[in-house]
């Protein structure tokens, strides 16, 4: 028995389904969750010792790789300091100023810990500066755990097969419009029908939580002309896209301009860190400037802040973001060209330094449809070949990749043997 499998059987004692976050558990995949101990630059390590090349990134946070030198030090330098004094801090000014200097269309800021707190906040937000209680959302797309969009989300939740929640009242959910990613016409009837009831639209600028879908040409700057016509408040939900497809997020990559952004994962570096903002008109309606209530006794935490605005200046650097690219692109095609050598039909798609790898014969995969017509048996065979061959991938076929400034070209050949080998024992 490995120490995983020893581990995860101790988990479930006394942790529903041995695991704090459901995605961790394997069931898309099948098989037993690996238990990590260690990680350094690109590579994890599990209990037993033995070493996998990261493109997990603790699910998006770790840009810069594991345990970056410059992180960690301030990290510790800041834990000598204190871990949290429930007071303001000189810091958070310095992250406040940082992300709205890199952020376009960021005005203000506030800090919370958590992706899930980011949209929720930005949800309530919304619905106080308008007056309106729906809400837009797109099918597939995954907004964190709120309940009014734990409808018919993505991520863990579709992996699960339980895309809307016990627990969520029907009252809550009613307000929730789900329609269809990529397809203007069906926002456009949605509207039709609720028109200046809708408080916001809320989207993923590149959907990772189904996969990696970027957006149809023209769909960004479509929800941004409706919402202008309707005077709804446009939420990017940057918490996976943010930092990650160019510096400035998926505003800067698309040059589309949201009202609100939520952030997340890169913004705190590994620690639990999130973070909304955007137009100051509608922030200065937050407490305690104004009614519309949001708070945290661990928001703009020290430690956090220091990882995260140590990690922010690191990437802010010249060519940070088109060499990351540049090794994913070089990563795709090799896989493309080894599945294709080996009779597999792959496709794949990238924005930035986030991917998606779909077994299927369709031409290209652009909505959540498409994403569910893929071969997910065939991706778990591949994704547990994967792992023999000491590749960590994400451990369900709905999930995004990602690649950090620690890859070197020696771990995309590496990737690429083990995958030549995985190919030819799934073809
Ligand atoms: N929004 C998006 C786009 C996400 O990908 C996620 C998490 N993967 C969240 C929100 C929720 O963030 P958290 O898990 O930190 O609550």
């Amino acid at each position: 028995m490995s120490r995983s499998e020893i581990l995860f059987e101790q988990a479930r004692q006394h942790i529903p389904g041995g695991v704090n976050s459901p995605v961790r558990a394997f069931r898309g995949v099948g098989g037993t969750p690996i238990f990590f101990k260690e990680a350094h630059g690109s590579q994890v390590i599990d209990e037993d010792g033995k070493s996998y090349i990261d493109y997990v990134g603790s699910w998006g946070p770790m840009i810069l790789g594991h345990q970056h030198p410059d992180v960690i030090t301030a990290v510790h330098k800041q834990v000598d300091l204190g871990l949290s004094f429930g007071a303001p801090t000189a810091i958070e000014i310095t992250m406040a100023d940082k992300v709205c200097e890199i952020v376009p269309n960021m005005e203000l800021v506030r800090m919370v810990n958590s992706g899930t707190e980011a949209t929720m906040s930005a949800i309530r937000l919304a619905r106080g500066y308008t007056g309106r209680d729906k809400i837009l959302k797109f099918e597939g797309c995954y907004h964190g755990h709120s309940d009014s969009l734990l409808v018919k989300a993505g991520s863990g939740a579709l992996t699960l097969g339980i895309p809307n929640s016990p627990g969520v009242p029907a009252d809550f959910a009613k307000h929730t419009l789900t329609v269809v990613y990529n397809d203007l016409d069906s926002v456009r009837a949605a509207f039709a029908e609720h028109g200046d009831d809708i408080a916001c639209i809320i989207v993923e600028p590149v959907a990772g939580n189904m996969n990696c879908i970027p957006p149809a040409p023209g769909f960004l700057e479509g929800l941004r002309e409706i919402c202008d016509e309707h005077g709804t408040v446009l939420i990017f939900d940057e918490v996976m896209t943010g930092f990650r497809v160019a510096l400035g997020g998926a505003q800067e990559y698309y040059n589309v301009k949201a009202d609100l952004i939520t952030l997340g994962k890169v913004i705190g570096a590994g620690m639990p860190v999130g973070a909304f903002g955007g137009k100051r008109e509608i922030m200065e309606q937050i407490a305690p400037l104004g009614p519309v209530y949001q708070a945290g006794t661990l928001s703009g935490n020290p430690v956090a802040m220091t990882a995260g605005l140590t990690a922010l200046s690191l990437i802010a650097q010249p060519d940070f973001h088109s060499n990351m690219a540049a090794k994913l692109t070089t990563l795709l095609d090799g896989l493309k060209e080894r599945a294709a050598a080996a009779g597999i039909a792959l496709r794949t798609n990238q924005v930035g330094a986030m991917f998606g790898l779909f077994f299927t014969e369709q031409e290209e995969v652009t909505n959540f449809q498409q994403v569910m017509a893929c071969d997910s048996e065939r991706f778990n065979r591949f994704f547990h070949g994967m792992l023999e061959e000491g590749v960590y991938l994400a451990p369900s076929s709905f999930e995004a990749g990602f690649i950090s400034s620690a890859h070197s070209d020696e771990d995309i050949q590496k990737t690429l043997d083990a995958a030549e080998k995985v190919f030819a024992r799934i073809a």
